[in-house]
């Protein structure tokens, strides 16, 4: 594209109020920004992929968090890939593509720090969204850095067929877990659990209580339980706990829209068994990067790590995508295509 064809405006989510309860359509639009020129060190970008994510949902209020709130009445942003249009980096170059955090938009002015380059020849675009992004990353730092995952270890995981999940459920295996169960809130996601991502179990826990279904599911205990969840699930993997087990906090999904987080009532249970719990945040981990791309690298090449996206299309699709996400109809990583 030549310089008189470079895009001058941008359309951008706006968050317009912070939501109560579950967002919805009067908490954001979608609005036309002026697009700057890329200046010194910066890159234009046209974004072709974007991540809804959970994390979205936290940022939209003002409470204490990881990371600052959104500001009512400025572009929402988070993970994206696109193609480089202009560059004014060293090394950035116009055609080369590169993951971003300056999504829920269609273009974007990006500095060159906040970029990293992608190989779309050595792995479709949207992967580094997902199994090779964040989420896979999250699931890896989990399990090898704060379980410690060893040989034979009973896993537990619950929001077992989303983006972290899928893959938490698969890297367990992979690393020698005997046996890995997975929880998830329809049955076509059960039977997907089992059949495509290797499971040895799973449960819908909209099908009755999440105790009585983990016990079915893993009568001797569990020795790590991963939590996508939180709520109802956390007490019930306390209340499974092996001897030295391990549990991760990773996220809690099901207390995003509830004004008061609902605890587990059995912490004891920790000091019966003598286990850890242990909170992460995959950001402060990146130096486990290099390792996790060689290793899940490698599973994707050798076909060994099973993945998918729930893609919607175009930019306005971005919400229903994202509140979608927080309703269960992704399974694998949600994406906009643009
Ligand atoms: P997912 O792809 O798993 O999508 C969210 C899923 O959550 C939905 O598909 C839905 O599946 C499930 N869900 C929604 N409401 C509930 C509920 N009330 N009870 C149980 N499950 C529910 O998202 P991600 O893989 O991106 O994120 C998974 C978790 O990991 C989140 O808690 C997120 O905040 C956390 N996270 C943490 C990171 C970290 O560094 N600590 C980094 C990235 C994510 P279903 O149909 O099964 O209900």
């Amino acid at each position: 594209m030549s310089e008189q064809t470079l895009p001058t405006t941008a359309r951008a989510w706006h968050l317009d109020s912070r939501p109560e309860g579950r967002p919805t359509a009067s908490n954001v639009s979608l609005r036309e920004v002026d697009l700057p020129a890329p200046g010194p060190g910066q890159l234009l970008v046209a974004n072709e992929y974007l991540s809804v994510d959970p994390y979205t949902r936290g940022r939209m209020s003002d409470k204490k968090s990881y990371v600052e709130p959104y500001e009512v009445g400025t572009p929402l942003d988070g993970s994206a890939v696109g193609r480089v249009l202009a560059s004014n980096a060293e090394d950035f170059a116009p055609g080369d593509y590169v993951t971003h955090i300056l999504g829920w938009r269609d273009y974007a002015v990006v500095d060159a720090p906040d970029a990293q380059k992608v190989d779309p020849n050595l792995a479709p675009l949207t992967a580094y969204l997902g199994v090779l992004g964040a989420s896979g990353l999250t699931a890896y730092v989990g399990l090898e850095r704060f379980a410690k995952i060893k040989e034979g270890d009973t896993v537990f995981v619950s929001g077992a067929a989303g983006a972290v999940g899928t893959q938490a459920g698969q890297i367990a295996k992979l690393k020698g877990a005997g046996r890995v169960i997975g929880s998830a809130g329809s049955d076509e996601k059960v039977k997907l659990l089992v059949e495509e991502y290797g499971y040895d179990a799973a449960f819908n826990y909209k099908n009755g209580p999440v105790a009585e279904q983990l016990a079915k599911a893993a009568p001797d205990g569990i020795d790590v339980y991963f939590d996508n969840v939180g709520g109802e699930h956390l007490e019930a993997a306390i209340g499974a706990l092996k001897l030295h087990a391990r549990i991760v906090l990773c996220g809690m999904i099901s207390q995003y829209n509830n004004e008061t987080v609902v605890g587990p009532r059995n912490l004891w249970n920790l000091v019966v068994t003598r286990s850890d719990i242990l909170a992460f945040n995959f950001a402060e981990e990146l130096d486990l990067q290099p390792e996790f791309i060689r290793e899940v690298g490698g599973w994707l090449a050798e076909g060994k790590l099973h993945h998918r996206e729930t893609v919607r299309e175009g930019l306005d699709s971005t919400l229903d995508a994202f509140l979608g996400m927080l309703r269960g109809e992704n399974v694998g990583k949600m994406i906009v295509k643009l």
